[in-house]
């Protein structure tokens, strides 16, 4: 009898591990929605890097993780501005808790695929500033800094009214990660007024049409939250191999990203083949894929 529980046990260990969600390859795996999920084997942004930094209010709070994917893009995408100019440093709010999952401070941001970036800003002479410590600043359409009334203790960050929103750098951001073939960016929440402000440099310097394109598609202020003036909370689709596991976007799937419009880099593995090698069924807990305009302008 023992003999037999014994050889049940070991026979449910080797199965278990083939299914979606259980078997992984080490890397991380964002689970379920962004806005009810969590996230396995997070990757975690270090406090500083080349062209970033996660401010004093973000650091005590700890959220730096994210997907292997998102907390790379960003860093990359921050080295790439920095590159431009040595001058120009990224703040970095927050990701995700460690594994992920519900806090006070956001509605999403559960499974890894949320990041909150403040606004690169510069002088009025154009000459770029680091990010503030503890403010998330308020800007008008205009690119100038105001005290809102969310803002009601005003800012701590004694050059704050010196302070413009950056066009060029912001859009540089913005531009590397549409051009980050590892990462897919479904949304950018951003005030319309600052969006009219990025796009229109973007043009004015003539930048890829394309991505202009990709970036008036994603950028959006929300139409039922914070309108976004405050900073760029991004949202990324899950991978094809976190969909295998278990992970769920929610809200429009954009035409370019049907077509792999541009954007036909490899991923790690591809979940179809890998459903046929190993044999196993669709798994039934997986949606279908989300219609367009089902969430358009849902807050973050
Ligand atoms: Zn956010």
């Amino acid at each position: 009898m023992r003999r037999w529980l014994g050889l049940g046990v070991l026979l449910w260990a080797v199965t278990a591990c083939a299914g979606p969600n259980l078997w992984t390859d080490g890397s991380s795996v964002s689970v379920a929605k962004s806005n009810r999920g969590r996230v396995r084997h997070p990757a975690k942004l270090p406090l500083r890097g080349p062209g970033f930094r996660v401010p004093k209010r973000w650091k005590e709070r700890g959220f730096q993780f994210g997907t292997d994917e998102l907390v790379d893009a960003v860093a990359r995408a921050a080295g790439r501005v920095n590159a431009a100019d040595r001058r120009a440093v990224l703040g970095v709010a927050d990701f995700s808790r460690n594994r992920g999952g519900p806090s006070k401070w956001h509605n999403s941001h559960h499974s890894g695929r949320d990041v909150d970036l403040l606004f690169y800003t510069t002088d009025a002479k154009g000459k770029p500033l680091p990010p503030p410590d503890e403010d998330m600043m308020t800007f008008d359409d205009e690119g100038v800094p105001y005290v809102g009334k969310r803002d009601k203790d005003g800012y701590r960050d004694p050059i704050w009214t010196e302070r413009r929103f950056d066009a060029r750098r912001n859009w540089e951001l913005i531009e590397a990660m549409l051009v980050d073939p590892s990462i897919r960016l479904q949304w950018v929440f951003v005030s319309e007024g600052l969006k009219a402000k990025l796009l229109g440099w973007a043009r004015r310097k003539h930048r890829p049409r394309w991505a202009i394109e990709y970036a008036d598609m994603v950028l959006r202020q929300p139409a039922d939250s914070l309108p976004h003036d405050n900073h760029f909370h991004i949202r990324v689709y899950c991978t094809r191999a976190d969909r295998f596991h278990g992970c769920i976007d929610r809200g429009p799937v954009w035409q370019h990203e049907k077509k792999a419009f541009k954007y036909g880099g490899p991923e790690r593995y591809d979940p179809v083949t890998w459903r046929r090698r190993l044999g196993t069924e669709p798994s039934p807990w997986r949606e279908p894929p989300a219609g367009r305009g089902a969430m358009a302008g849902k807050a973050p």
